[in-house]
């Protein structure tokens, strides 16, 4: 990254690919592993990073000139620790650069599971405990991919950091809504990364399921692929709270909120009693100055709804309970999982900046290499 991104959305400019070339080799003594990157997470809290300002993102801010770091799948190359060895799959947190070298193995889990795309780590099955995860920067490492320029990456608090989609969709929809078979639920950015599990999980519930999109090809796939009993593209609709009286004639009991702005308004005046929010994200208002306001609010105590904010690191005990539910279901073909895929590191600023945009087409993973 040139610099941090103050406002606004970020662009393929603010960041930097570099190159250049070294052995691939640990320093002497080290205890860290070298890796070959294989797959890269973009994700929506990535963007929240990109500011300096710490208030607006529960995962401290980047500094200039290191490599990103972000969720990925990597082969080991070399190792100091004796739990890897040469060739393990491992999936964790990693750099975005073709080899990294990772000193905190402690963020590293070996992949015992390959009967599912490997790429799934990025994203349907990753989930960091919040350890205390950093990077050595590699500096000399072939074609590093620098979207923040300088010193080494800075550490990732204790508690700090952030799950992936599969268990935020796990512990959203179960946990927080609770819900009943014949409950009628909607979920917006419902083909992301997240979105698309939920809506899946309340079919599997008995739930009848309502998801919003941005484009007619999302809606398609949501009603034809993932099962959904309806869906809408958003952008078309002028008056969302008239979309959704169509869509909920009786009213919505559970909502996962991933979006925020003028949908959660609209959302507002069409809950049922005892309806349930539960506040995954609201990413229409990563990239404005001065949030948006809502006005219904009010509609909380009429219906006496519960609206519940959540970060998927605090549940991380729930994690071998999501495996044990989830594996099974994809083995089976009963949970189908979209990865929109672009290849190569130079491909990864404009896939990052697409998720903004909507340009992807369930979860964004960049492949690096494919062994
Ligand atoms: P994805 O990266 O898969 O997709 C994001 C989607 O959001 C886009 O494809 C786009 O789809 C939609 N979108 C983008 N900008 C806007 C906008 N301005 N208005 C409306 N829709 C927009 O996202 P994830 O599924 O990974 O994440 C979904 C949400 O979950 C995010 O808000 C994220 O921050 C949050 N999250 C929260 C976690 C937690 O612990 N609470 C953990 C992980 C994620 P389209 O417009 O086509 O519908």
């Amino acid at each position: 990254l040139r610099d941090y991104v103050v406002s606004g959305s970020p662009k393929e400019s603010d960041m930097v690919v570099t190159s250049t070339t070294t052995k691939l080799k640990l320093p002497e003594g080290s205890k860290g592993v070298l890796v070959k990157n294989l797959y890269l997470s973009c994700d929506p809290y990535m963007r929240g990073r990109m500011s300096k300002s710490h208030d607006i993102s529960y995962v401290e801010p980047l500094k200039p000139d290191s490599p990103i770091a972000g969720y990925g799948v990597a082969r080991v190359l070399e190792s100091g620790d004796p739990n890897f060895k040469e060739g393990d799959l491992i999936w964790g947190i990693t750099g975005w650069e073709e080899y990294s070298i990772i000193n905190e193995i402690h963020t590293l889990f070996k992949i015992h599971d390959t009967d599912v795309p490997l790429s799934y780590y990025t994203g349907i099955l990753d989930f960091i405990p919040p350890f205390l995860p950093s990077l050595q920067p590699n500096k000399g490492l072939n074609l590093s991919l620098y979207l923040f320029t300088l010193t080494p990456l800075p550490s990732l608090q204790p508690n700090k950091f952030v799950g992936m989609p599969g268990i935020t969709a796990y512990v959203g929809f179960y946990e927080i809504c609770s819900p009943k078979k014949g409950e009628y639920v909607f979920i917006s950015a419902a083909l992301g990364a997240v979105g698309q599990l939920v809506g899946q999980f309340a079919k599997l519930s008995g739930c009848y399921v309502v998801g919003s999109a941005g484009s007619s090809e999302k809606v398609d796939l949501l009603k034809n692929k993932f099962g959904f009993d309806d869906a809408f593209n958003y952008k078309e609709e002028p008056d969302l709270d008239a979309a959704l009286k169509r869509y909920f004639p009786e009213g919505i009991d559970i909502y996962f909120e991933n979006v925020g702005g003028k949908m959660l308004d609209a959302v507002l005046q069409n809950v049922r009693e005892h309806a349930r929010i539960s506040v995954c994200g609201m990413i229409s208002q990563y990239n404005l100055e001065q949030p948006e306001g809502v006005q219904n609010l009010m509609n909380l105590v009429w219906k006496r709804v519960r609206m519940e904010g959540f970060l998927v690191f605090e549940h991380y005990p729930l994690y071998p309970k999501f495996l044990e539910f989830v594996l099974p279901h994809i083995k089976e073909g009963k949970i189908v999982y979209a990865e929109d895929v672009v290849e190569g590191l130079e491909s990864a600023p404009a896939a990052l900046i697409g998720i903004f945009s909507g340009r992807n087409i369930g979860k964004q993973v960049v492949v690096v290499s494919h062994e």
